[in-house]
């Protein structure tokens, strides 16, 4: 079912994860932002665009992880983008085939793979996404993972955060090969701080949509999370531990993962 959260703009959840969807209505059809992971709901999805008259223009994906690259064939053959380094790294990963990524991450096996990371990389630098529909502002950063884009749909006041900003999971960082992945994912923050002034609604890849004081209620509740984590101090973070959401008891080992990797 589409959730509508601002003029134009639709959020179709997942039930795995929270996985957030966004359908952009655009002149000629809409864009489809990281289009949601399970098959059923993917085809659900499709049936909800057609009985509204509705065609997938475009796609993008926020970043190169697996339930961020799906789609179905219903969805059509629209051109489907990521950032440069989004691309080049789904590339890469996939180039040993897509069964052993399922196998590796642990797919679940109601998520459809044939059509699994292909997408085009938009050339660095791109400012926004080529389509034809209200202005989408590709802010680039490095953070949790590599290429990683959050989208700013300027005339909507909506901030696509990819896997950003969410209330039920801590930053996940980018523990693969980034020389200093809590400095880069701060620097990310500061980048995000900067256009949540700008939006009413943000849409995080995982958990709750939220207003503009929710932004940098989150933005600060990140940050906070960070700097423990960098300087060694006990957290204390509503999303580890029994304050955590239901379902989401899981995050506490991420949590913990992290902190052996850094420390
Ligand atoms: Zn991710």
């Amino acid at each position: 079912m589409l959730r509508r959260v601002a003029e134009g703009v639709w959020v179709h959840e997942s039930e795995f994860c929270q996985s957030k969807a966004v359908v952009v209505q655009g002149r000629g059809g809409v864009l489809l932002i990281d289009a949601g992971v399970l098959s059923d709901e993917l085809a659900c999805l499709a049936n909800d665009l057609s009985d509204s008259g509705q065609t997938v223009v475009a796609g993008f994906s926020t970043h190169p992880h697996w339930d961020h690259l799906l789609w179905h064939p219903r969805l059509g053959a629209a051109p489907r983008y990521g950032t440069a380094r989004c691309a080049a790294t789904v590339r890469e990963r996939l180039s040993g085939g897509v069964d052993a990524v399922a196998k590796a991450a642990g797919i679940p096996e109601e998520v459809p793979l044939d059509l699994l990371g292909l997408i085009t990389g938009l050339p660095a630098e791109t400012a926004r996404i080529p389509w034809d529909g209200p202005g989408v502002r590709i802010v680039e950063h490095q953070a949790h993972a590599p290429g990683h884009a959050a989208l700013l749909i300027e005339e909507r006041g909506v901030l696509v955060a990819g896997d950003m900003l969410s209330d039920v999971l801590v930053p996940m960082l980018d523990l693969n090969g980034a020389v200093d992945p809590i400095e880069d994912y701060l620097a990310a923050l500061r980048l995000l701080e900067g256009v949540a002034g700008d939006v009413d609604v943000f849409v995080p890849g995982h958990g709750s949509v939220g207003g503009a004081d929710e932004a940098h209620a989150r933005i600060d509740q990140d940050r906070a999370y960070l700097q423990s984590l960098r300087d060694g101090r006990p957290l204390s973070d509503p999303r580890v531990g029994p304050s955590a959401k239901d379902g989401w008891e899981w995050v506490a080992g991420v949590h913990e993962r992290q902190l052996q990797r850094l420390t």
